[in-house]
């Protein structure tokens, strides 16, 4: 995973109580780390590396470059915005937050402790990943013979023969999209089918192939994936493979101070507005919506700009913008 560069990183001040704190340095706390210093709040953020957006080798759908970006310039180029206009940015892996009478506490696993009256909780998800060694699996991402992302890409593969592993809801959703792109479209599954009589129905009106054996190997090429079922001794080779596994959301944080967490294990869609805890705003993936870079900095600008509103009806500053 591409790291940001050193000239990035800075020491927080200890003994501060910023306005905000956000965890989190993917395109929803970076924008939001943006407007919060561009309402001439104090502002930290806290990461520990692990923006999905680090992992894109080239994203053709982040608005304004035609062209396309990697993740890893659009987070140095998002990064460098905030620190224009004195945001701090530090990377350390939140342990815990609770919230005292009067700011929330933020600590690490080496006791540091950060402090601040508003807190933005931009901690992205972890994706369920099919198993390889992480550097080939890092590789065969960034050579794009193994995606996560139909809507992000899917267009990069029009008339390419693609694989999707996940026999189930997800897998088959996720065939029927990509059916859009290409003609050559078959689901695997990971371990065994678990497809409805009518998702099978749906999936041979679409032509789809569906072929049964557990997912054995997948053995990335240059320009291809093989995959290895149980059942068949020649590798299947496909020019792009989707695991359609689903995502595990950040949420821990927002558990420990006793937010809600939907039966997707995601908080409300609506949480950038807000949460039952006073002074606490969530944005980005983190959230039950569209998991995209667009809709991640869009969720940090609402989130931040509740947060500064938040702060100056605490202040009682609700008619004039603080100069
Ligand atoms: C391979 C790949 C390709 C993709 N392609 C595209 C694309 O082309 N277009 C598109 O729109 N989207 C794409 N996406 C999705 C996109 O990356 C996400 O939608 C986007 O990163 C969401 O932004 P976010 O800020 O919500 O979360 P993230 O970018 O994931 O950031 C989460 C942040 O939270 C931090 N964090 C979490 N917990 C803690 C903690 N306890 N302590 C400290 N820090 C913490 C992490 O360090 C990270 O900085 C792709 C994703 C992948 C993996």
């Amino acid at each position: 995973m591409a790291a940001l560069e050193a000239s990035v990183e800075q020491k927080a001040d200890p003994n501060r109580i910023y306005d905000v704190i956000v965890v989190g340095a993917g395109p929803a706390g970076l924008t939001a780390a943006l407007y919060l210093a561009r309402f001439c709040r104090s502002v930290l953020v806290l990461h520990d590396g692990e923006s999905r957006t680090l992992r894109i080798p080239k994203t053709h759908n982040a608005p304004a470059y035609p062209e396309g970006i990697t993740g890893a310039d659009l987070i140095q180029r998002m990064s460098e915005h905030p620190l224009r206009y004195g945001a701090v940015i530090e990377q350390a892996e939140v342990r815990a937050a609770v919230r005292s009478a009067e700011a929330f506490l933020l600590t690490d696993a080496q006791e540091r402790v950060w402090r601040s009256r508003a807190l933005i909780l931009a901690t992205g998800v972890r994706m369920n990943e099919v198993e390889m060694p992480r550097e080939l699996h890092e590789a065969a991402i960034g050579a794009g013979v193994l995606r996560y992302c139909p809507i992000c890409d899917g267009y990069e593969h029009i008339g390419d023969k693609i694989g999707v592993i996940g026999c189930d809801s997800n897998g088959a959703a996720e065939a029927l999209f990509l059916r859009r792109y290409s003609s050559d479209v078959t689901l695997m599954p990971l371990c065994h089918p678990e497809l409805t009589a009518e998702q099978q129905a749906e999936l041979a009106d679409a032509e789809i192939t569906v072929v049964q054996g557990a997912l054995r190997e997948l053995s990335p090429k240059e320009d291809r994936m093989d995959v290895f079922l149980e059942g068949r001794d020649a590798a299947m080779s496909f020019d792009v493979v989707y695991p359609a596994l689903g995502c595990r959301p950040r949420t821990k944080l927002a558990a420990g101070l006793g937010i809600e967490i939907d039966e997707k294990k995601q908080l409300a869609g609506d949480a950038m507005n807000g949460t039952e805890i006073a002074g606490l705003f969530a944005a980005g993936d983190v959230l039950n919506g569209l998991d995209q870079i667009s809709v991640a900095i869009g969720h940090g600008a609402v989130a931040a700009t509740h947060a500064h509103n938040w702060l100056r009806a605490c202040d009682q500053q609700t008619l004039q913008a603080k100069t």
